[in-house]
Protein backbone atom coordinates (compact mmCIF):
# COMPACT_ATOMS: atom_id res chain seq x y z
CA UNK A 1 0.00 0.00 0.00
CA UNK A 2 1.57 3.02 -1.14
CA UNK A 3 0.64 5.98 1.26
CA UNK A 4 -1.03 8.62 -0.01
CA UNK A 5 -3.18 10.73 1.83
CA UNK A 6 -6.19 8.90 0.39
CA UNK A 7 -4.86 5.39 1.50
CA UNK A 8 -4.07 6.32 4.88
CA UNK A 9 -7.71 7.73 5.04
CA UNK A 10 -9.52 4.80 3.37
CA UNK A 11 -7.39 2.62 5.54
CA UNK A 12 -8.37 4.64 8.99
CA UNK A 13 -12.01 5.20 8.07
CA UNK A 14 -12.42 1.55 6.92
CA UNK A 15 -10.89 0.74 10.56
CA UNK A 16 -13.23 3.41 12.62
CA UNK A 17 -16.25 2.35 10.17
CA UNK A 18 -15.98 -1.22 11.28
CA UNK A 19 -15.56 -0.51 15.19
CA UNK A 20 -18.01 1.99 15.37
CA UNK A 21 -21.01 0.78 16.63
CA UNK A 22 -19.37 -1.05 18.94
CA UNK A 23 -17.44 2.22 19.83
CA UNK A 24 -20.89 3.83 19.98
CA UNK A 25 -22.35 1.64 22.24
CA UNK A 26 -19.35 1.44 24.67
CA UNK A 27 -18.58 4.99 24.70
CA UNK A 28 -15.10 3.47 23.54
CA UNK A 29 -11.99 5.41 23.08
CA UNK A 30 -10.20 6.61 20.21
CA UNK A 31 -8.99 3.96 17.62
CA UNK A 32 -5.48 2.94 17.85
CA UNK A 33 -4.65 3.82 14.19
CA UNK A 34 -6.28 7.38 15.08
CA UNK A 35 -3.37 9.87 13.18
CA UNK A 36 -0.56 10.73 16.10
CA UNK A 37 -0.83 13.95 17.75
CA UNK A 38 2.03 16.24 17.72
CA UNK A 39 2.92 15.92 22.03
CA UNK A 40 1.68 12.82 22.75
CA UNK A 41 3.38 9.31 23.12
CA UNK A 42 1.69 6.52 21.29
CA UNK A 43 3.99 3.53 21.73
CA UNK A 44 5.71 2.23 18.56
CA UNK A 45 5.66 3.75 15.49
CA UNK A 46 3.36 2.44 12.00
CA UNK A 47 7.35 1.63 10.69
CA UNK A 48 8.25 -0.50 13.82
CA UNK A 49 4.88 -2.67 14.20
CA UNK A 50 5.29 -3.15 9.85
CA UNK A 51 8.40 -4.52 10.82
CA UNK A 52 7.69 -6.35 13.79
CA UNK A 53 4.79 -7.93 11.39
CA UNK A 54 7.73 -8.84 8.57
CA UNK A 55 10.45 -9.63 10.05
CA UNK A 56 9.69 -13.29 11.21
CA UNK A 57 9.95 -14.21 7.82
CA UNK A 58 13.40 -15.53 8.51
CA UNK A 59 15.01 -16.22 4.80
CA UNK A 60 14.43 -12.77 3.65
CA UNK A 61 16.87 -9.64 4.34
CA UNK A 62 15.07 -6.56 5.88
CA UNK A 63 16.45 -3.64 4.77
CA UNK A 64 15.49 -0.44 6.62
CA UNK A 65 15.55 2.88 4.60
CA UNK A 66 15.98 5.66 6.93
CA UNK A 67 18.53 6.91 9.82
CA UNK A 68 19.96 4.23 11.43
CA UNK A 69 18.36 5.49 14.39
CA UNK A 70 15.02 3.68 12.80
CA UNK A 71 16.99 0.43 12.39
CA UNK A 72 17.60 0.79 16.06
CA UNK A 73 14.30 1.19 16.74
CA UNK A 74 11.95 -1.83 19.52
CA UNK A 75 11.14 -4.30 16.67
CA UNK A 76 14.58 -6.03 16.69
CA UNK A 77 13.83 -6.67 20.94
CA UNK A 78 11.20 -9.08 19.80
CA UNK A 79 12.33 -12.63 20.64
CA UNK A 80 10.53 -14.12 17.54
CA UNK A 81 12.68 -17.70 17.07
CA UNK A 82 13.36 -19.28 14.01
CA UNK A 83 14.23 -22.89 12.62
CA UNK A 84 16.26 -22.21 10.12
CA UNK A 85 17.86 -19.34 8.78
CA UNK A 86 19.29 -16.46 11.26
CA UNK A 87 19.41 -13.71 7.92
CA UNK A 88 16.22 -12.05 9.51
CA UNK A 89 18.06 -11.04 12.65
CA UNK A 90 20.23 -8.76 10.73
CA UNK A 91 19.81 -5.30 10.67
CA UNK A 92 20.29 -3.74 7.33
CA UNK A 93 20.08 0.14 6.68
CA UNK A 94 20.53 2.43 4.08
CA UNK A 95 21.73 5.13 7.21
CA UNK A 96 20.17 7.99 5.39
CA UNK A 97 22.64 10.92 6.37
CA UNK A 98 22.36 14.96 5.95
CA UNK A 99 23.97 14.45 1.96
CA UNK A 100 21.34 12.18 1.26
CA UNK A 101 18.27 14.05 2.64
CA UNK A 102 19.66 16.81 0.08
CA UNK A 103 20.41 15.06 -2.69
CA UNK A 104 17.78 12.02 -2.38
CA UNK A 105 19.01 8.74 -0.88
CA UNK A 106 17.12 6.29 -3.71
CA UNK A 107 20.67 5.54 -5.54
CA UNK A 108 22.41 4.60 -2.22
CA UNK A 109 19.68 2.50 -1.78
CA UNK A 110 19.55 1.04 -4.52
CA UNK A 111 23.41 -0.39 -4.58
CA UNK A 112 22.88 -1.43 -0.59
CA UNK A 113 20.10 -3.86 -1.99
CA UNK A 114 23.11 -5.08 -5.09
CA UNK A 115 25.13 -5.31 -2.57
CA UNK A 116 23.52 -7.46 0.36
CA UNK A 117 22.12 -9.86 -2.63
CA UNK A 118 25.43 -10.34 -3.58
CA UNK A 119 26.84 -11.09 -0.43
CA UNK A 120 23.83 -12.70 1.17
CA UNK A 121 21.72 -14.49 -1.45
CA UNK A 122 18.20 -13.85 0.52
CA UNK A 123 15.07 -15.14 -0.47
CA UNK A 124 13.47 -11.69 -1.09
CA UNK A 125 14.63 -8.65 0.40
CA UNK A 126 11.64 -6.41 2.30
CA UNK A 127 12.51 -2.24 1.60
CA UNK A 128 10.68 -0.05 4.63
CA UNK A 129 10.27 3.48 4.31
CA UNK A 130 10.38 5.54 7.46
CA UNK A 131 9.69 9.11 8.25
CA UNK A 132 12.73 11.11 6.53
CA UNK A 133 12.72 8.99 3.18
CA UNK A 134 8.86 9.54 2.59
CA UNK A 135 9.27 13.26 3.60
CA UNK A 136 11.96 13.47 0.88
CA UNK A 137 10.03 11.35 -1.34
CA UNK A 138 12.33 8.52 -2.45
CA UNK A 139 11.34 6.04 -5.17
CA UNK A 140 11.39 2.97 -3.02
CA UNK A 141 9.04 1.41 -5.73
CA UNK A 142 11.19 1.71 -8.62
CA UNK A 143 14.07 1.13 -6.50
CA UNK A 144 12.58 -2.15 -5.79
CA UNK A 145 11.44 -2.52 -9.37
CA UNK A 146 14.92 -1.89 -10.68
CA UNK A 147 16.47 -4.33 -7.87
CA UNK A 148 14.24 -7.16 -8.77
CA UNK A 149 14.65 -6.92 -12.23
CA UNK A 150 18.66 -6.98 -11.74
CA UNK A 151 18.79 -9.71 -9.64
CA UNK A 152 15.87 -12.14 -10.22
CA UNK A 153 14.93 -11.78 -6.04
CA UNK A 154 11.75 -10.79 -5.08
CA UNK A 155 12.63 -7.04 -4.07
CA UNK A 156 9.09 -6.16 -1.91
CA UNK A 157 8.80 -1.92 -0.69
CA UNK A 158 6.61 -1.54 2.62
CA UNK A 159 5.65 1.60 2.84
CA UNK A 160 5.06 2.83 6.79
CA UNK A 161 6.98 5.84 7.82
CA UNK A 162 5.92 6.01 11.62
CA UNK A 163 4.03 9.66 10.94
CA UNK A 164 1.07 7.74 8.90
CA UNK A 165 -0.49 6.00 12.95
CA UNK A 166 0.82 3.72 15.10
CA UNK A 167 0.85 -0.21 15.72
CA UNK A 168 -2.43 -1.47 13.78
CA UNK A 169 -1.68 0.79 10.89
CA UNK A 170 1.66 -0.34 10.26
CA UNK A 171 0.57 -4.41 10.84
CA UNK A 172 -2.56 -3.60 8.37
CA UNK A 173 0.32 -1.83 6.25
CA UNK A 174 2.74 -4.97 6.14
CA UNK A 175 -0.42 -7.12 5.53
CA UNK A 176 -0.91 -5.12 2.60
CA UNK A 177 2.83 -5.46 1.14
CA UNK A 178 2.28 -9.40 1.56
CA UNK A 179 -1.16 -9.18 -0.75
CA UNK A 180 0.28 -7.10 -3.23
CA UNK A 181 3.43 -8.36 -3.45
CA UNK A 182 4.01 -12.22 -2.08
CA UNK A 183 1.07 -14.06 -1.49
CA UNK A 184 -0.15 -15.79 -5.39
CA UNK A 185 3.46 -15.77 -6.66
CA UNK A 186 4.14 -19.37 -6.38
CA UNK A 187 2.45 -22.77 -6.31
CA UNK A 188 2.45 -26.04 -3.60
CA UNK A 189 4.23 -28.83 -4.85
CA UNK A 190 1.07 -30.83 -3.36
CA UNK A 191 -1.77 -29.05 -2.17
CA UNK A 192 -4.18 -31.29 0.65
CA UNK A 193 -7.99 -30.47 2.05
CA UNK A 194 -6.63 -29.78 5.39
CA UNK A 195 -3.95 -27.00 4.90
CA UNK A 196 -4.63 -24.22 6.23
CA UNK A 197 -2.83 -20.68 7.26
CA UNK A 198 -1.72 -19.23 10.64
CA UNK A 199 -2.11 -15.75 10.87
CA UNK A 200 -0.66 -13.23 12.85
CA UNK A 201 1.27 -15.42 15.61
CA UNK A 202 4.81 -14.37 15.45
CA UNK A 203 6.39 -16.88 16.96
CA UNK A 204 7.65 -14.74 20.07
CA UNK A 205 9.49 -17.31 22.48
CA UNK A 206 8.86 -19.99 20.22
CA UNK A 207 4.69 -20.13 20.94
CA UNK A 208 3.95 -21.41 17.08
CA UNK A 209 6.43 -24.39 18.20
CA UNK A 210 3.25 -25.51 21.02
CA UNK A 211 1.14 -25.31 18.41
CA UNK A 212 2.27 -26.99 15.36
CA UNK A 213 2.72 -30.76 16.92
CA UNK A 214 -1.20 -30.52 18.00
CA UNK A 215 -1.89 -30.02 14.02
CA UNK A 216 0.49 -32.23 12.73
CA UNK A 217 -0.90 -35.40 15.36
CA UNK A 218 -4.31 -34.20 13.30
CA UNK A 219 -3.27 -34.71 10.35
CA UNK A 220 -3.56 -30.79 9.11
CA UNK A 221 -0.99 -28.96 7.40
CA UNK A 222 0.11 -25.47 8.05
CA UNK A 223 0.66 -24.24 4.39
CA UNK A 224 1.79 -20.50 5.54
CA UNK A 225 2.57 -19.12 9.06
CA UNK A 226 2.56 -15.52 8.58
CA UNK A 227 4.89 -14.79 9.99
CA UNK A 228 6.33 -16.36 13.02
CA UNK A 229 8.75 -18.66 12.06
CA UNK A 230 7.94 -18.50 8.24
CA UNK A 231 9.91 -19.11 5.37
CA UNK A 232 9.27 -16.64 2.02
CA UNK A 233 8.35 -19.22 -0.04
CA UNK A 234 5.06 -20.80 2.03
CA UNK A 235 3.77 -16.77 1.76
CA UNK A 236 3.50 -17.48 -1.52
CA UNK A 237 1.63 -20.11 -0.79
CA UNK A 238 -0.89 -18.69 1.48
CA UNK A 239 -3.39 -18.46 -1.27
CA UNK A 240 -3.74 -22.53 -1.66
CA UNK A 241 -4.75 -23.12 1.35
CA UNK A 242 -8.64 -24.25 3.02
CA UNK A 243 -8.61 -21.95 6.26
CA UNK A 244 -7.15 -18.93 7.30
CA UNK A 245 -6.76 -19.43 11.45
CA UNK A 246 -6.13 -15.73 12.98
CA UNK A 247 -4.88 -15.99 15.90
CA UNK A 248 -5.32 -13.66 18.93
CA UNK A 249 -4.60 -10.32 16.19
CA UNK A 250 -7.34 -7.53 15.22
CA UNK A 251 -4.69 -6.20 13.42
CA UNK A 252 -4.37 -8.53 10.47
CA UNK A 253 -7.90 -9.39 10.16
CA UNK A 254 -8.11 -7.05 7.06
CA UNK A 255 -5.54 -9.27 5.67
CA UNK A 256 -7.87 -12.44 5.91
CA UNK A 257 -11.01 -10.43 5.01
CA UNK A 258 -9.21 -9.62 1.79
CA UNK A 259 -8.04 -13.57 0.88
CA UNK A 260 -11.08 -14.61 1.83
CA UNK A 261 -12.62 -11.95 -1.18
CA UNK A 262 -9.72 -12.23 -3.64
CA UNK A 263 -8.97 -16.14 -3.43
CA UNK A 264 -12.15 -17.51 -1.40
CA UNK A 265 -10.71 -18.94 1.59
CA UNK A 266 -13.11 -18.06 5.15
CA UNK A 267 -10.99 -17.30 8.60
CA UNK A 268 -11.99 -18.06 11.77
CA UNK A 269 -10.26 -16.09 15.07
CA UNK A 270 -9.00 -17.89 17.72
CA UNK A 271 -6.74 -17.86 20.35
CA UNK A 272 -3.98 -20.46 21.48
CA UNK A 273 -3.37 -19.18 24.82
CA UNK A 274 -5.41 -20.83 27.67
CA UNK A 275 -6.94 -24.36 27.88
CA UNK A 276 -10.45 -23.46 26.99
CA UNK A 277 -9.20 -21.73 23.77
CA UNK A 278 -6.91 -24.08 22.06
CA UNK A 279 -9.87 -26.30 22.56
CA UNK A 280 -11.76 -24.20 21.18
CA UNK A 281 -9.28 -23.13 18.06
CA UNK A 282 -8.77 -27.00 17.37
CA UNK A 283 -12.37 -27.58 17.44
CA UNK A 284 -13.37 -24.94 14.97
CA UNK A 285 -10.31 -25.92 12.59
CA UNK A 286 -11.73 -28.92 12.41
CA UNK A 287 -15.39 -27.83 12.05
CA UNK A 288 -14.40 -25.50 9.17
CA UNK A 289 -12.33 -27.72 7.66
CA UNK A 290 -15.81 -30.44 7.88
CA UNK A 291 -14.53 -33.63 8.01
CA UNK A 292 -16.37 -35.79 10.24
CA UNK A 293 -13.32 -37.82 10.62
CA UNK A 294 -10.99 -34.90 11.80
CA UNK A 295 -13.93 -33.62 13.91
CA UNK A 296 -13.84 -37.09 16.26
CA UNK A 297 -9.69 -37.15 16.12
CA UNK A 298 -10.01 -33.41 17.62
CA UNK A 299 -12.28 -34.28 20.35
CA UNK A 300 -9.92 -37.60 21.00
CA UNK A 301 -6.78 -34.98 21.06
CA UNK A 302 -8.54 -32.53 23.57
CA UNK A 303 -9.23 -35.53 25.68
CA UNK A 304 -5.91 -36.54 25.77
CA UNK A 305 -4.24 -33.33 26.19
CA UNK A 306 -6.16 -32.29 28.93
CA UNK A 307 -6.02 -35.20 30.77
CA UNK A 308 -2.19 -34.87 30.60
CA UNK A 309 -1.72 -31.39 31.85
CA UNK A 310 -4.20 -31.33 34.43
CA UNK A 311 -2.16 -34.30 35.81
CA UNK A 312 1.18 -32.03 34.97
CA UNK A 313 -0.75 -29.35 37.12
CA UNK A 314 -1.91 -30.87 39.53
CA UNK A 315 1.95 -30.90 41.16
CA UNK A 316 1.44 -26.51 40.63
CA UNK A 317 -1.91 -26.75 42.42
CA UNK A 318 -1.36 -28.11 45.45
CA UNK A 319 1.93 -25.28 46.11
CA UNK A 320 -0.16 -22.46 44.64
CA UNK A 321 -3.97 -22.81 45.18
CA UNK A 322 -5.33 -20.11 47.66
CA UNK A 323 -2.69 -17.22 47.25
CA UNK A 324 -4.17 -14.12 46.36
CA UNK A 325 -2.65 -12.11 43.42
CA UNK A 326 -2.68 -9.17 41.98
CA UNK A 327 -2.26 -8.59 38.11
CA UNK A 328 -2.60 -5.82 35.69
CA UNK A 329 -4.00 -6.90 32.20
CA UNK A 330 -2.45 -4.94 28.70
CA UNK A 331 -2.17 -7.55 25.75
CA UNK A 332 -4.31 -10.96 24.97
CA UNK A 333 -1.64 -12.61 27.03
CA UNK A 334 -1.76 -11.09 29.94
CA UNK A 335 -5.72 -12.56 29.84
CA UNK A 336 -3.85 -16.24 30.17
CA UNK A 337 -2.77 -15.46 33.67
CA UNK A 338 -6.08 -14.81 34.95
CA UNK A 339 -6.97 -18.30 33.37
CA UNK A 340 -4.01 -20.01 34.66
CA UNK A 341 -4.42 -18.45 37.99
CA UNK A 342 -8.21 -19.59 38.37
CA UNK A 343 -6.94 -23.48 36.85
CA UNK A 344 -3.88 -23.78 39.89
CA UNK A 345 -6.89 -22.52 42.19
CA UNK A 346 -5.22 -18.68 42.85
CA UNK A 347 -7.84 -16.03 43.76
CA UNK A 348 -7.23 -12.76 41.69
CA UNK A 349 -8.17 -10.20 43.97
CA UNK A 350 -7.80 -7.10 41.96
CA UNK A 351 -6.67 -5.79 38.60
CA UNK A 352 -4.86 -3.26 36.99
CA UNK A 353 -6.52 -2.22 33.86
CA UNK A 354 -4.98 0.70 31.46
CA UNK A 355 -6.25 1.75 28.44
CA UNK A 356 -8.47 -1.51 28.45
CA UNK A 357 -11.49 -0.93 26.23
CA UNK A 358 -14.98 -1.02 28.03
CA UNK A 359 -15.56 -4.65 26.53
CA UNK A 360 -12.44 -6.21 28.88
CA UNK A 361 -13.46 -4.18 31.87
CA UNK A 362 -16.96 -5.58 31.67
CA UNK A 363 -14.91 -9.09 31.09
CA UNK A 364 -13.09 -8.39 33.83
CA UNK A 365 -15.67 -7.58 36.52
CA UNK A 366 -17.58 -10.95 35.66
CA UNK A 367 -14.38 -12.72 36.11
CA UNK A 368 -13.84 -11.32 39.80
CA UNK A 369 -16.88 -11.49 41.00
CA UNK A 370 -18.22 -8.82 43.05
CA UNK A 371 -15.50 -8.41 45.64
CA UNK A 372 -12.50 -8.11 42.79
CA UNK A 373 -10.98 -4.53 42.62
CA UNK A 374 -10.73 -2.97 39.31
CA UNK A 375 -8.21 -0.33 39.12
CA UNK A 376 -8.03 2.05 36.43
CA UNK A 377 -5.07 4.90 37.98
CA UNK A 378 -2.34 1.76 38.59
CA UNK A 379 -0.16 4.66 40.84
CA UNK A 380 1.86 2.98 43.19
CA UNK A 381 0.67 4.74 45.85
CA UNK A 382 -2.52 2.66 44.96
CA UNK A 383 -1.55 -0.64 44.11
CA UNK A 384 0.46 -0.65 47.77
CA UNK A 385 -2.70 0.38 49.22
CA UNK A 386 -4.28 -2.56 48.01
CA UNK A 387 -1.13 -4.81 48.57
CA UNK A 388 -2.06 -3.93 52.16
CA UNK A 389 -5.57 -3.83 52.87
CA UNK A 390 -5.77 -7.28 51.07
CA UNK A 391 -2.75 -9.20 51.96
CA UNK A 392 -1.80 -9.93 48.72
CA UNK A 393 0.23 -12.84 47.77
CA UNK A 394 1.78 -11.38 44.69
CA UNK A 395 1.82 -8.95 41.81
CA UNK A 396 1.66 -9.55 38.39
CA UNK A 397 2.07 -6.59 36.32
CA UNK A 398 4.90 -5.52 33.77
CA UNK A 399 8.54 -4.22 35.04
CA UNK A 400 8.16 -0.57 36.20
CA UNK A 401 6.04 -2.03 38.80
CA UNK A 402 8.70 -4.04 40.37
CA UNK A 403 9.56 -1.63 43.16
CA UNK A 404 5.58 -1.41 44.13
CA UNK A 405 5.79 -5.38 45.17
CA UNK A 406 9.48 -4.67 46.82
CA UNK A 407 7.92 -2.59 49.57
CA UNK A 408 5.77 -4.60 50.67
CA UNK A 409 8.19 -7.24 50.09
CA UNK A 410 5.58 -9.60 48.01
CA UNK A 411 6.61 -11.31 45.36
CA UNK A 412 7.12 -9.96 41.77
CA UNK A 413 6.08 -11.75 38.26
CA UNK A 414 7.05 -9.67 35.16
CA UNK A 415 3.63 -9.64 33.06
CA UNK A 416 6.11 -9.28 29.56
CA UNK A 417 7.45 -13.05 30.52
CA UNK A 418 5.68 -13.93 26.88
CA UNK A 419 8.47 -12.85 25.60
CA UNK A 420 10.59 -15.43 27.33
CA UNK A 421 8.24 -17.91 27.57
CA UNK A 422 6.36 -19.72 25.28
CA UNK A 423 3.07 -19.61 26.48
CA UNK A 424 1.19 -20.68 24.28
CA UNK A 425 -0.89 -24.31 23.99
CA UNK A 426 -1.21 -27.15 26.70
CA UNK A 427 2.59 -26.59 27.45
CA UNK A 428 2.24 -23.10 27.45
CA UNK A 429 -0.11 -23.03 30.28
CA UNK A 430 2.07 -25.40 32.17
CA UNK A 431 5.19 -22.70 31.52
CA UNK A 432 2.73 -20.16 33.41
CA UNK A 433 2.27 -22.66 35.78
CA UNK A 434 6.12 -23.09 36.78
CA UNK A 435 6.88 -19.31 36.27
CA UNK A 436 4.06 -18.21 39.25
CA UNK A 437 6.14 -21.15 40.95
CA UNK A 438 9.27 -19.96 40.53
CA UNK A 439 8.17 -16.58 41.42
CA UNK A 440 6.55 -17.51 44.12
CA UNK A 441 8.88 -19.72 45.63
CA UNK A 442 12.44 -18.18 45.01
CA UNK A 443 14.96 -18.52 47.73
CA UNK A 444 15.38 -15.22 47.82
CA UNK A 445 12.56 -14.90 50.14
CA UNK A 446 13.93 -17.00 52.70
CA UNK A 447 16.90 -14.00 52.65
CA UNK A 448 14.40 -10.98 52.20
CA UNK A 449 12.37 -11.85 55.56
CA UNK A 450 15.46 -12.17 57.32
CA UNK A 451 16.13 -9.06 60.27
CA UNK A 452 18.90 -6.93 58.69
CA UNK A 453 22.28 -7.46 60.38
CA UNK A 454 22.37 -4.41 61.84
CA UNK A 455 18.72 -4.61 63.56
CA UNK A 456 20.14 -7.38 65.26
CA UNK A 457 17.35 -9.81 67.50
CA UNK A 458 14.69 -7.44 67.30
CA UNK A 459 13.58 -7.66 63.90
CA UNK A 460 10.26 -10.37 62.85
CA UNK A 461 10.96 -12.95 60.04
CA UNK A 462 7.04 -12.97 59.07
CA UNK A 463 7.58 -9.51 59.04
CA UNK A 464 7.03 -7.89 55.30
CA UNK A 465 8.10 -3.94 55.99
CA UNK A 466 6.35 -1.03 56.58
CA UNK A 467 5.76 -0.08 52.60
CA UNK A 468 7.24 3.20 53.25
CA UNK A 469 4.46 4.54 55.15
CA UNK A 470 5.13 2.74 58.54
CA UNK A 471 1.41 0.15 57.80
CA UNK A 472 2.91 -3.42 58.21
CA UNK A 473 1.32 -6.12 56.39
CA UNK A 474 0.86 -9.16 58.65
CA UNK A 475 1.03 -12.05 55.90
CA UNK A 476 3.55 -15.26 55.91
CA UNK A 477 6.64 -15.57 53.93
CA UNK A 478 5.64 -17.84 50.72
CA UNK A 479 8.78 -20.01 51.68
CA UNK A 480 7.85 -20.07 55.66
CA UNK A 481 4.53 -21.34 54.84
CA UNK A 482 5.95 -23.91 51.99
CA UNK A 483 8.66 -25.72 52.95
CA UNK A 484 8.23 -28.74 50.18
CA UNK A 485 9.87 -28.34 47.15
CA UNK A 486 8.73 -29.21 43.42
S1 LIG B 1 8.57 7.59 13.94
FE1 LIG B 1 9.68 7.79 11.97
S2 LIG B 1 11.76 8.39 12.54
FE2 LIG B 1 10.78 7.53 14.40
S3 LIG B 1 11.33 5.32 14.38
FE3 LIG B 1 9.32 5.53 13.36
S4 LIG B 1 9.89 5.71 11.19
FE4 LIG B 1 11.76 6.14 12.31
Amino acid sequence: MNPTPEKINDSLSDFNSENAPQQQKLHKKKSSTQLPQPGTTQGSCAFDSAMITLVPITDAAHVVHGSSGCAASIWGSYSSLSSNSMLYKIRFTSDIDENDIIFGGAKKLYKGILELERRYKPAAVFVYSTCITALIGDDIEGVCKNATEKTGIPTIPVHCPGFIGNQNLGNRVAGEALLEHVIGTAEPDTSTSYDINLIGEHNIAGAIWNVLPLLEKLGIRVLAKITGDAIYKEVCYAHCAKLNVLLSSKALINMAKSMEKKYGIPYIEESVYGIEQINQCLRNIAVKLGNPDLQSRTEKLIVEETAAIDEKLSLYITRLQCKRIILSIGSFKSWLIIFAAQKLGMEVIAILTKNNSEEDKIRVKSLLGQDGIILEQNSPEEILQIINENQADMLIADKRHQDTSLMPRIPFLDINQERNHPYAGYIGILEVARELYAAFYNPVWEQVYQPAPWEGDGGDEGDRGDGGDGGEITSSSPSSSQEEEI
